[in-house]
């Protein structure tokens, strides 16, 4: 290993404190600290000086890839640059020191920027009320599917089915299921949009919803969406977003004039909050007027000058996450928003939109494209061309590591064959887009001039190829004595 664990660089009686000597009488622990709660045995932490933890932690830092380091074309991920003034402004000892159990008077402030960023959210996505709880994008899919429950059982039937086209995220599908709904399948057509032919020949009465992504995960606005929309109220189907793609549409359009009915949003993807690594994240779900009385309680509202916490929603599904979020990514997506204003946003639209568009132009020649649709804010390239040779996609996404930047997603969305999914974001400059470019076409060249190169990468990761699937079956995370034999 590179690195040795701050377990391994322990040295008895190093320490990183300095603290001055005891000037009251000493007490043993016993006396403090009830009996059973007492340990038996010290814990076994390692024993560093802090110069030790500070270099351990920064040297760990550099192995790792994140946004301030470099690139980060994840697709679907929306990996944008997350501006530091967000960070200061959920900092303030005003929102970090408060706790979710202090009376209504007392957070007034907390209150109010909760209730403006669902204001902000509902203008920008054109819908009527939003609920802020939801901790991730699939924990707003689960409310919004739960709120579509409660919708259509407050009418006497719950109904069966979710519709789903064969692009959707994979959390779509078990949202779908766990809400107690089968999930049907709708193929997409040529374009790489719904298969009109085969929505019709699904919907009928027993279908709650249609939980569709748009722009979808191609990259790919449904263009016939208002004609989906018509075709959904027919048979009296709702019509759920999945709305973590809403960095191409910021400004642009809103869901709720297409007919959305309930949409969930990635404020850490869309909004510039920090996201990976497991969280936290938020998810706030945004309703029309035909599910504002199913929403979690409790639902902020003013009254007069006054915020309050409205509890008496007999309809509610209930809550969704312990008191309301995670208040901290609302901050700053409250920060990012204001920040902008409405004419910044639209521009973070329109520069996500025109990145995308100026890499696949620079990229077309190299890969095969499936789809010829223009795309919105990321596209879908396949490494079919690549296969023929011998090299794989997945060869092809290491071999970027080598150039310090992180791979796009890939083998997503499954209707593609080799699947190199590229996510720029708005936050890149031409410079960046270039470099990665010439990065690309570089790995196109050396698949065919040196193969083993691009299979053998990466070389100048500080590991290389890990055993992917041991690593998932037989997780270790945790260091003992024991594991240090
Ligand atoms: C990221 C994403 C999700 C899930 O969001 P999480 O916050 O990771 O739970 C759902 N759908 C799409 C299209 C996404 O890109």
């Amino acid at each position: 290993m590179p690195e040795k664990l701050i377990f391994e660089m322990s040295a008895e009686g190093r320490k990183g404190y300095t603290l001055p000597k005891l000037d009251v009488p000493a007490k043993k622990v016993s006396d403090l600290i009830p009996k059973g709660f007492v340990r038996s045995k010290s814990p076994i932490l390692p024993e560093v000086s802090e110069n030790e933890v500070m270099r351990h932690f920064v040297a760990l830092s550099r192995m790792n890839h994140h946004l301030d380091k470099g690139f980060y074309p994840l697709g679907s991920c929306t990996m944008k640059y997350n501006p530091k003034i967000n960070e200061a402004v959920c900092r303030l000892d005003g929102f970090a020191g408060i706790h979710p159990l202090q009376d209504e008077e007392d957070v007034q402030g907390a209150l109010e920027l909760m209730y403006y960023l669902s204001q902000h959210l509902c203008e920008i996505t054109g819908l009527k009320t939003a609920t802020l709880q939801p901790a991730a994008g699939a924990h707003g899919e689960l409310t919004g599917m739960m709120l579509i429950r409660a919708y259509h059982e407050n009418l006497g039937n719950p109904r069966k089915k979710v519709l789903l086209p064969d692009s959707a995220h994979g959390t779509n599908p078990a949202s779908a299921v766990i809400s107690g709904y089968e999930p049907v399948q709708i193929h997409s057509n040529e374009k790489g949009l719904i298969d009109m032919d085969d929505l019709k020949a699904n919907l009928d009465e027993d279908v709650a919803a249609l939980m569709l992504t748009n722009p979808n995960t191609l990259g790919l606005f449904e263009s016939r969406i208002q004609e989906i929309k018509s075709l959904l109220d027919k048979v009296g189907a709702l019509l759920y977003m999945d709305g973590a793609n809403l960095n191409a549409l910021l400004g642009i359009v809103r869901p709720g004039d297409f007919g959305v009915d309930v949409l969930h949003i990635n404020l850490h993807k869309t909004f510039s909050t920090p996201h990976g690594g497991g969280g936290p994240g938020s998810g706030p779900v945004a309703v029309s007027h035909r599910l504002i009385d199913f929403l979690p309680a409790p639902v902020i509202k003013k009254e007069g000058a006054q915020y309050i916490l409205d509890f008496n929603r007999p309809k509610s599904i209930g809550k969704v996450f312990t008191f309301f979020g995670n208040f901290g990514v609302m901050v700053r997506a409250f920060t990012y928003i204001r920040m902008l204003g409405a004419g910044g946003l639209v521009k973070v639209s329109k520069n996500a939109l025109l990145n995308a568009n100026y890499l696949l132009e620079k990229l077309k020649p190299y890969f095969d494209l499936p789809y010829q649709t223009r795309p919105m804010h990321e596209f879908v390239l396949s490494g079919d061309r690549q296969k023929k040779l011998g090299v794989k996609t997945s060869d092809m996404a290491k071999r970027l590591l080598d150039f310090g930047v992180h791979a796009p997603t890939i083998y997503f969305p499954s209707i593609v064959h080799e699947a190199i999914m590229i996510e720029p974001t708005d936050t890149e400059s031409k410079e960046a887009l270039d470099e990665f470019a010439d990065m690309m076409i570089r790995i196109a060249k050396e698949v065919e001039t040196e193969p083993d190169l691009v299979k053998n990468s990466p070389v100048t990761t500080p590991v290389s190829r890990l055993d992917e699937a041991g690593a998932a079956r037989n997780l270790k995370i945790r260091w003992t004595p024991e594991s240090a034999g």
